[in-house]
């Protein structure tokens, strides 16, 4: 059984961060991520709000620099690796793969989070037949037609705005009157005349024979319902955090997400939470970041026994 000081259970902005300041630590860890390093950043066209990069980074070249740095600094990544089971055995930590058992004393859990389904009619059938959820991954296919985008939060704005450069029009269908998403968001959909918002209406259906040819829509002011002719529904009504793993291990709040203290760690000593797993206030690459950091600087700590005087906060 190969063993480490530190696993760290997610490969995205929180745990390749996680994962250079282990590795600075001088303790053997390892990064175990269940697709490629990079996470939901990966399937992210332009990041205009990552600090140190004036005009913009593309997500995929962003974090292809995260994954350059960790793997410069000697840690080990195991990708694609899918975890199957974690398990306490007394002060080990013990990660289960469908091939072997890894063991560690100090787990950082940083699985981020995954895009939440609407639930509707047709949803399910039309998958990858012109329902998507990843407007970066498949905008292309929508060269010269028309699309919807459900939800009014960040996700959807930057996804509708990339998807404007393939597309005839863009349709953002909002469940209220008022966006969720960041002002300046708001203001590049607003002057774009590919964007038209559908305000106050929620999809009831997705409608289509081999593939999406409409959406049933519900106008929730006046109870009108309508039929919209597109070719694609793009889906973007918010994230799930990926805690499955932990569920009966540590406590989860009552949406799922992994409850920590500011040094991120978990109900249970030795586990440790980063990114938007956890129980944050801000889903941010910044913010994961932070949380990446601090972390592994508890992990750190509480392998060296240091956790008694770790009500100081830490300043280098
Ligand atoms: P989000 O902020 O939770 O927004 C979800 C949107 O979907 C909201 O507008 C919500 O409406 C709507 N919605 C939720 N359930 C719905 C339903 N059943 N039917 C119709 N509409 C529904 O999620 P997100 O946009 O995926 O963002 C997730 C996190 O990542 C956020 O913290 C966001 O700031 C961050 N993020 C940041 C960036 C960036 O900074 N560039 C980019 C992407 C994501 P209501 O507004 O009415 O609740």
């Amino acid at each position: 059984m190969a063993s480490y000081d530190v696993i760290i259970i997610g490969g995205g902005p929180a745990g390749l961060t996680a994962g250079i300041y282990i590795a600075r630590a001088r303790l053997k860890g390892v990064i175990l991520e269940k697709m490629m390093p990079g996470g939901q950043v990966m399937i992210t066209t332009k990041v205009d709000n990552y600090p140190g990069f004036p005009e913009g980074i593309d997500g995929p070249e962003l974090m292809m620099r995260f994954e350059r740095q960790v793997k410069n600094l000697g840690m080990e990544i195991k990708a694609p690796y899918e975890v199957k089971k974690i398990e306490i055995q007394g002060e080990k930590r013990l990660v289960y793969s469908d091939t072997e058992i890894l063991e560690a004393r100090a787990l950082i859990i940083a699985t981020g989070a995954k895009y939440r389904k609407l639930g509707v009619p047709g949803e399910k059938e039309f998958t990858g037949r012109g329902v998507s959820y990843c407007g970066t991954c498949d905008a292309l296919f929508f060269r010269d037609m028309d699309v919807a985008v459900v939800g009014g939060g960040d996700t959807a704005l930057v996804e509708a705005l990339h998807l404007t450069k393939f597309a005839r029009r863009v349709f953002i269908i909002h469940r209220r009157d008022e966006l969720r998403a960041a002002k300046v968001l708001q203001e590049e959909a607003f002057k774009n005349d590919k964007i038209e918002f559908i305000w106050s209406s929620v999809v009831k259906e997705i409608k289509g024979e081999n593939s999406v040819q409409a959406v049933v829509l519900e106008n929730r002011k006046n109870g009108q319902v309508s039929e919209l002719k597109v070719e694609g529904c793009f889906i973007f009504v918010g994230m799930d955090p990926n805690s499955e793993l932990v569920k009966d291990i540590v406590e989860l709040d009552e949406r799922g997400y992994i409850v920590t203290d500011v040094y991120c760690r978990t109900s249970v000593k030795g586990i440790f939470a980063a990114g938007d797993v956890r129980n944050n206030v801000l889903k941010q690459i910044s913010t994961a970041v932070g949380d990446g950091a601090i972390a592994a600087v508890s992990a750190e700590k509480y392998i060296a026994g240091h956790e008694s005087r770790e009500d100081t906060q830490q300043t280098t």
